[in-house]
């Protein structure tokens, strides 16, 4: 029976294990206003429960009564639930990377790579939880000492976007805990059952744990109104939020119009530099990677090429070739390797950005619905497209595997058209000229966050710090001092002498 016919009590079944086995229960998936669907093929999945205004105003009442108790924990005691977090990760990889899968509709291997990367921060946090160093500073006083403390924020408010429904949590989540947070978590109303499921196995890192305030972490369900609830409360002390550069412009003037603090992951438009040196088999390794991955819903997708002139002919055709023995289908079934966007809305985004590419002098590989994939589900073949210059489509993020591909001649050149875009996040160049290498990670080179030499721009690892310039919102998250983040930071002066000179020679004898 084709699953656009079939009745919702056998798509639920079709799913049920999947859900089950992350202990979600009817009270979870049932009797709310918010639909679930599945992007595999656009069944329901769950109604969950959308979290009320009078419910936000407990929540956040809640979350900072937990913070007042957390932030007298020792913060290598604050690790150790951390710890026990990332044990509980490792016994659930497998179900909530399928979970992953079902609601965000990633292949298999991305769903546990997502989990893998929220263990390696959860090791990451642990260590961190002995390392919250502040500086001791010399003082021009006699009988003075300085110094700098950091000391816990207060509740920190966690948005999310759909495309990595958990590791983004995780990012947050570990860093605030180990640094005397509480957290409040709104995810994407696109992908809730991740979020309840992650909530259940931090609780079980609680249980183990022992003595947690109960509203250290609680879990927010909604759309653009509960975000809202936090972005606009002076009671939430950080928003770290995720998403569209379009939901960073609504949420930041609001943050800075209450002095909170505020951490933003935006949009981005990555791009990489192929030299005339390039090793071709690995740049087309690596563009397939980053450009057709995840469906080219990641932040860090590769959306753009500048490729030298005198390798472009050779290096489409090859990409062209690649492109086409990509198994597009099912993200469950074991070979895919393009799933599906996660709507028909965002289908239709990128059929709209590729007719406008056309209409402005591109000419397109692919790029065309793909409907005997899965049926309800919405499956593309990804797009290549060589666009004349950079024009305004090519400087737009279309969340949607599309590849711009240009041509430049000098290197200069090259990177003026990798920087020539509103966004900021992760750039690449792909040379054996260590010349071009250089220059690229230099000041005169990449103006994103993140600069890589003959790797893609996505892909990113624990420990470096993630983020980027300009509309994608300046944030950096995962790095060594991302703790930062999560701490205020206080300048301690201390008088042990019996004197009380002031500074810069001051005198005020009274
Ligand atoms: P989105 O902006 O539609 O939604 C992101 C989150 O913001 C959701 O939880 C949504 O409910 C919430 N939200 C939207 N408007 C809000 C408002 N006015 N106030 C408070 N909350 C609001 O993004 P999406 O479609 O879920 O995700 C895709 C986008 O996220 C892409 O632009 C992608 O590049 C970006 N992204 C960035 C990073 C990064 O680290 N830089 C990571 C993942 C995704």
């Amino acid at each position: 029976m084709p699953s656009s016919i079939k009745t919702r009590e056998v798509i639920v079944s079709q799913y049920s294990d999947i859900i089950s086995r992350n202990g979600l229960g009817p009270a979870d998936i049932s009797g709310g206003t918010i639909a679930v669907h599945t992007p595999i093929d656009g069944a329901l999945i769950a109604e969950v429960h959308e979290t009320s205004p009078d419910q936000m105003v407990e929540v956040i009442a809640a979350a900072n009564e937990a913070f007042r108790a957390w932030r007298t924990v020792p913060p290598p005691v604050r690790g150790e639930l951390v710890r026990l977090l990332g044990e509980e990760l490792r016994a659930a990889k497998e179900a909530l990377g399928a979970l992953v899968s079902l609601e965000a509709g990633k292949i298999v291997s991305e769903g546990l790579g997502e989990v893998q990367e929220m263990i390696d921060i959860c090791d990451f946090a642990v260590g961190l939880s002995r390392q919250l160093y502040g500086l001791t500073i010399a003082s021009e006083r006699p009988g003075h000492r300085m110094m700098e403390t950091w000391h816990p924020l207060g509740v920190a408010g966690v948005i999310s976007a759909f495309n990595f429904p958990v590791a983004v949590w995780s990012w947050n989540t570990a860093l605030a805990l180990v640094c005397g947070d509480a957290v409040i978590w709104k995810p994407s109303e696109k992908t809730p059952l991740t979020a309840l499921a992650c909530q259940k196995i931090l609780q079980k890192a609680m249980a183990r744990f022992g003595d947690a305030p109960k509203a250290l972490h609680q879990v927010v369900i909604g759309g653009a109104e509960v975000g809202e609830a936090l972005v606009t409360s002076p009671d939430v002390a950080l928003i770290s939020a995720t998403g569209s550069t379009r939901m960073g412009k609504a949420v930041a003037p609001k943050v800075a119009g209450r002095f909170g603090k505020l951490i933003l992951e935006l949009g981005g438009n990555n791009a990489m530099i192929v030299g005339p040196t390039a090793d071709l088999d690995l740049a087309v390794r690596a563009i397939t990677f980053s450009a057709i991955g995840t469906c080219g819903q990641r932040c860090t997708s590769l959306r753009r090429v500048i490729a030298h002139e005198s390798i472009k002919d050779e290096l489409v055709g090859r990409l062209v070739k690649a492109y086409a023995t990509a198994p597009i289908g099912n993200p469950l079934d074991a070979g895919t390797l393009v799933g599906p966007l996660i709507d028909q809305a965002a289908r239709d985004r990128m059929q709209n950005a590729i007719a406008r590419a056309a209409k402005s002098g591109g000419t397109v590989h692919g790029g065309e619905p793909v409907n005997d994939a899965v049926a309800g589900g919405a499956y593309v073949r990804p797009a290549i497209v060589e666009m004349p210059g950079q024009t305004d489509v090519v400087r737009e993020e279309t969340f949607a595997p599309i590849l711009y591909v240009m041509t430049y001649d000098a290197l200069d050149e090259a990177i003026a058209m990798q920087n020539d875009v509103p966004q900021g996040l992760s750039s690449c160049i792909f040379t054996n000229d260590v010349r071009e290498a250089e220059t690229f990670v230099s000041a005169l080179g990449s103006d994103c966050g993140i600069a890589n030499v003959n790797i893609g721009p996505s892909g990113a690892e624990i420990g470096g710090a993630f983020g980027g310039e300009k509309e994608t919102g300046g944030g950096r998250e995962s790095g060594a001092d991302a703790w930062r983040g999560y701490m205020r930071r206080q300048t301690n002066t201390i008088n042990y002498s019996r004197e009380l000179p002031l500074a810069q020679g001051v005198k005020f004898d009274i």
